[in-house]
């Protein structure tokens, strides 16, 4: 599994950034996980739109979703201009809050709906890859979710507060990316909604991931200290997805390429 971080920062982007987004492929299959603001452009520079298989959002706070109306757009010409010869995209989504999810049904000309409490499994195959997801502590419905190929496991967080249901749903995983939305000194401030650097690291260490990236950074915090205070719950250097744009889970050693590969 190779993942693109299109976008890293909440709750808006940074200067000439985007906010949250990433694109997961493995083999020929192609998965969008969340499309925060500027995420879109940022992803048709990296493939064809028309080829995405899959598009999952986590929640419907703008900086997760502000671009699926540029998605919208984008494969409702390619479909008809025949462009696009996957047909509608499946597009997973919580069905929280109400009235989100019945302006979604406006894309229904373009996407395939699939709310999240509709699938009893409580999971999906998209091609080789193993999809699960599990309802998180946010200020709205929220699901974190796990991707699963080629024997590697990758845990997104989304948007939560720490809860220790966490530390089973991410557990092994070889790459955990966790919110780090605050830094010690704010944590009044965001716990009952987020995670700090310092709970994010400490939910890698007992979850026993591989590797940790920290993400929905803050624009205003210095990365630097984000680190610094995951670092020591976690115990092991703690990357951010700001400094690196692509993982390959693949890789033994966890190395990162530039995104210009
Ligand atoms: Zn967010
Ligand atoms: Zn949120």
């Amino acid at each position: 599994m190779l993942l693109n971080v299109l976008g890293c920062w909440g709750p808006y982007p940074a200067a000439g950034a985007a906010a949250s987004g990433y694109l997961l492929r493995s083999g020929d299959t192609k998965i969008l996980v969340d499309l925060g603001h500027g995420a879109f452009g940022v992803l048709s520079g990296l493939i064809d739109f028309r080829e995405l298989d899959a598009v999952f959002i986590s929640h419907y706070h703008p900086d997760h979703c502000a671009d699926l109306p540029a998605l919208r757009q984008a494969i409702k010409g390619a479909l008809k201009d025949g462009s696009r010869t996957k047909g509608l995209l499946p597009l997973y989504v919580p069905d929280q809050p109400q009235p989100d999810f019945e302006r979604i049904q406006i894309c229904a000309d373009t996407f395939i709906i699939h709310p999240y409490s509709t699938i009893r499994a409580g999971k999906v195959d998209v091609g080789p890859v193993r999809v699960e997801w599990m309802p998180v502590r946010h200020a709205m419905p929220s699901m974190a979710l796990a991707f699963q190929a080629g024997g590697r496991r990758l845990v997104y967080t989304a948007d939560t507060a720490f809860m220790e249901e966490l530390v089973d749903f991410a557990r092994g995983a070889d790459l955990l990316l966790a919110e780090a939305s605050g830094l010690d000194k704010d944590i009044e401030f965001v716990m009952d909604t987020h995670m700090t650097a310092r709970q994010a690291g400490e939910l890698g260490r007992r979850s026993e991931v591989r590797w940790l990236s920290l993400t929905h950074l803050f624009p205003e915090y210095d990365v630097n200290d984000l680190k610094t205070q995951a670092g020591e719950a976690f115990g092991r250097e703690v990357l951010t997805a700001a400094e690196v744009q692509v993982y390959d889970l693949e890789e033994d050693d966890g190395r990162q390429y530039d995104a210009a590969f």
